[in-house]
Order: structure tokens, then C-alpha cells, then sequence
């Protein structure tokens, strides 16, 4: 077997984070071959951040700060004298990086990515060590050696799969085949010319499906703090449960809709070689968790998902019916002030369309709608409607004519401000009021509990 493993920063808070997991892999390397991917210490990438913008006058307090935190670790973990002396190099390096940084009062996206880079290659260096100190050999790497390239879109990286798919193995298997373990860096990439760039917050999760795709990993498995995805946000709704499989596509929509701060592109390379992701928990590695991979699998429906703090803000008048570009005019307005829409609905009279958008954005989007229709000479109203919230269902039933009535049911007795659902969602957005939202939403986690008892059975 050919297995990715990939440690979450929520996990690697000190030695012990580290020990935990270099056991596993030990566990693991039993029966396969391990390519190792890692987040930043808990807290660094954020900590890096400060420093990263324009810096504060005390910038090397914080740069102190995080290298006794990663000294204390190597100490812990007895590490040897070549770890101690990478993290000092790195360490010296970051310095003279915010030093010239200072002098030349820069700060630009790249030189951001770069400060950035410091908490992934430090933990690689942290989590070399901890293998080796069970007995692993192993080699941490940059992702730059590793073969992940991207384009020079600093801080969103999008990477290049033909080019990662040529390098990467060349550079992975033969160490692999020497029965080492590499470990690389989660959220970076490089430029075809070797500038290091970031894969956007939360991007480790990224790192480690580009690496199974390309690897044709047999799994990818993310450890983190809970016991895989969940059917609703267990703060909200302590009766939630661990999703047990989920297809790409499920896993893709609850991604967007904020899922256990899942990078949204995570899934990208799944699509592209079908490789098998499971995320489950450090602490309990054999217990439940959560298996996505590629088609239609499990109950109907798998989760709820509660997003607060919207505005609708509606476009009515009879001047719309039948004016070719009304919609594209109302769309353009919204994009024009940087508002994300995140539902849209508009009857087949054609005498409104609503948008939902952040609260924040309302006032921007209703004057800039407003503006756009005047310039037209379309005569309409605009009507703001704040504090409302989106609830969201998703699951493969909402793309089974068939099934989809059924996930409909709950909504009877909530007030329905706005719906969205198209053919080809795998989630039912209903806009209530905030209100309303918790009750909505926990009728529609019954509903799915109720699935996955009858697709599963009664008995666990
Ligand atoms: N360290 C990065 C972040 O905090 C990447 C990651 O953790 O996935 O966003
Ligand atoms: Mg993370």
C-alpha cells in the first residue's frame, strides 16, 4: 500500500503532538509505504502573519517567542544534532528576511508566502525528528524539492498538475523505495523557477491530495482533532455523528459551505485520479472516521450546514419582465462592490430577483443595484431584508428526482424567505430568519439521522 499522511497544525501543538504522530506512521509503515505532509505548529501560520504585513517594532519578541516553542520540541523529542542545527539556519534566515524587510518597508505577496513558508519547513524539520526518534528514517523536504509547482498567483497558488505529475514521482519514489520517509511541507509550493508561493489558509490538506493523486497514493489521510466530518457542527448539535462515506462531490459542496475548515480546492485532484481521502482523528486513529471517494455512496442525505449573518436584498418592478439582462446588470452590481452572492433566486414571472449576500455588503450591494437600474431607465424597487440565515442540506438525494421531495419535508412550519436548488446541487439552501434557523436546521439533521439509520440499519 501507498499511503499519504497528513498532520493538521489543530494536532501538532508540542512534543507530544509530534510523538502522536510519529507513531502512527510507525503503525503504518508496517504494511506501506508513507509520504508524510504537515501543517505549522498550532497557532504559527497566525503568528508568522503578524509579522508577515508591516511588521511591528517588536517583531523579534515573536520571532524569540517561536523559536524557543520549536526548541522546546527538538528537546523533547531528543532530536539530534542536525535537526537543531536546520531550525537554527531556519530561524536565521526568517530573522534576516524581517530584517531586510524592515529596511526596505516592503511587503508584497510574495514576500508574504515567504515569511509565511517558515512555519511548514520548521515542522517538517520537527516532524523528521520525531520519526527518527522512533526509529524512522526520515527526510524532510520543501515543497519546492518535492515537485509541487504552481503558478506565481502568491498566496492562492493554483498548482500545475502536469508538471506535478512528472516531478513528483521522479523525485518521491526513489526514496520511497529506500524505505524512507519523506516528509514535505503542507501549503507551500514553488514557481517553475523555485520562488516559494502558498496554497491559501488551510492549504496542508491541498498538499497532501496533490501528493496522492500524483503518487497514486491508495488512501490520503488527513489526522486532526475530531473523529472525522460530522452530519452537522457538534457545538450546535451535540446528537451529530461522524459522516462514514461521502462521494467527492458531497465533500466538495460541504467544503464550501464551510466544513471543518476544509481548503475548498482539497478535492480538486481527487477528481482528477480518484484517489481515496479519509480524515479521522490522531487521538482515536482506530476509531470512526470519515471515507470520501470518487461516486455516489451512502445515505441520501449527510449533513446540515447554518450560515448567519446574511442580507437578501430583493429587485422588484414590472420594468424587469421581459428586459433582456436585467439579471446580468443586477449580478454585475453585486461583483462590482466585491459582494459574494451566495444564493440567488428569481421567479418565472421574472418580476424579482433576489440575491442573498453578507450582511456587511447590503447597503453597498442595494445602492450599487439601484445606481445600475437608473442608468438603464428601469424603473424598480430595492428592498434590503438583514439578519437572515442560510440553512443548508446536502447530500446525493438532492440530485435524485426520486428522493429530492423527501428533503423538502422539514421545511413545513419555517418561514421560507428565499430557496436554491438546481438540477445539479447536491445541497438545498433555504434562506429563513435567524430565528427560525436553529429549529429548520435541526428538522433537517432528524431527517438525516433518520437516513443514515435506515441505510445503515438500526445497530452500529
Ligand atoms: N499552516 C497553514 C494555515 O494555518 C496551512 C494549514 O494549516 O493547512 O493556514
Ligand atoms: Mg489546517
Amino acid at each position: 500500500m501507498r499511503l499519504v499522511a497528513k498532520f493538521g497544525g489543530s494536532v501538532l501543538r508540542d512534543a507530544e503532538g509530534y510523538r502522536r504522530a510519529a507513531k502512527v506512521v510507525k503503525e503504518l509503515k508496517e504494511n506501506s509505504k508513507v509520504v508524510v505532509v504537515v501543517s505549522a505548529m498550532k497557532g504559527v501560520t497566525d503568528s508568522l502573519l503578524k509579522v508577515s504585513g508591516r511588521l511591528p517594532r517588536d517583531w523579534r519578541k515573536y520571532v524569540e517567542a517561536l523559536r524557543l516553542r520549536h526548541m522546546k520540541v527538538l528537546e523533547e523529542l531528543n532530536a539530534s544534532p542536525k535537526r537543531f542545527k536546520e531550525v537554527e539556519e531556519l530561524f536565521d534566515e526568517l530573522t534576516k528576511v524581517l530584517w531586510a524587510l524592515e529596511i526596505l518597508k516592503e511587503s508584497t505577496p510574495k514576500t508574504r508566502d515567504f515569511v509565511l513558508s517558515f512555519g511548514e519547513r520548521l515542522s517538517s524539520r520537527l516532524m523528521a525528528a520525531a520519526l527518527e526518534a522512533e526509529g524512522i528514517s526520515a527526510e524532510a523536504w520543501d515543497s519546492r524539492d518535492a515537485g509541487i509547482i504552481t503558478d506565481e498567483n502568491f498566496s492562492e497558488a493554483l498548482p500545475l498538475y502536469d508538471i506535478i505529475e512528472k516531478e513528483v514521482p521522479e523525485r518521491i519514489e526513489p526514496l520511497l523505495d529506500e524505505g524512507k520517509v519523506p516528509v514535505v511541507t503542507g501549503f507551500l509550493g514553488s514557481t517553475r523557477e523555485g520562488t516559494i508561493t502558498t496554497l491559501g489558509r488551510g492549504g496542508s490538506d491541498l498538499t497532501a491530495t496533490i501528493l496522492g493523486s500524483a503518487l497514486r497514493a491508495d488512501e490520503v489521510r488527513l489526522y486532526t482533532d475530531i473523529d472525522g466530518i460530522k452530519t452537522a457542527n457538534p457545538k450546535e448539535f451535540p446528537d451529530a455523528v461522524t459522516i462514514r462515506e461521502l462521494s467527492v462531490e458531497e465533500a466538495i459542496e460541504l467544503a464550501h459551505l464551510g466544513a471543518k475548515r476544509l481548503h475548498p480546492r482539497t478535492f480538486e485532484p481527487v477528481l482528477r485520479r480518484h484517489v481515496d481521502v479519509r480524515v479521522l482523528s490522531l487521538y482515536e486513529p482506530h476509531g470512526e472516521n470519515t471515507l470520501i471517494s470518487y461516486g455516489k455512496r451512502g445515505p441520501m442525505l449527510k449533513a446540515v450546514a447554518i450560515m448567519n449573518g446574511l442580507s437578501i436584498i430583493t429587485v422588484k418592478g414590472v420594468g424587469m419582465v421581459g428586459y433582456k439582462g436585467v439579471a446580468a446588470k443586477v449580478m454585475e452590481a453585486a461583483s462590482k462592490v466585491g459582494a459574494n452572492i451566495f444564493a440567488i433566486s428569481q421567479p418565472i414571472s421574472e418580476l424579482s430577483i433576489s440575491l442573498a449576500v453578507k450582511n456587511t455588503k447590503a447597503g453597498q450591494v442595494s445602492n450599487a443595484i439601484k445606481n445600475v437600474m437608473e442608468g438603464s431607465g428601469i424603473s424598480v424597487e430595492t428592498y434590503v431584508r438583514k439578519g437572515v440565515t442560510a440553512v443548508s442540506v446536502v447530500g446525493r438525494g438532492l440530485e435524485e428526482p426520486d428522493y429530492v421531495a423527501e428533503a423538502f419535508k422539514p421545511i413545513a412550519g419555517s418561514p421560507v424567505l428565499m430557496l436554491s436548488k438546481g438540477p445539479l446541487d447536491l445541497s438545498l439552501t433555504v434562506v429563513t430568519t435567524e430565528k427560525s434557523s436553529r429549529g429548520l436546521a435541526k428538522k433537517f439533521h432528524d431527517l438525516i439521522l433518520d437516513e443514515m439509520k435506515s441505510y445503515y440499519g438500526e445497530a452500529k
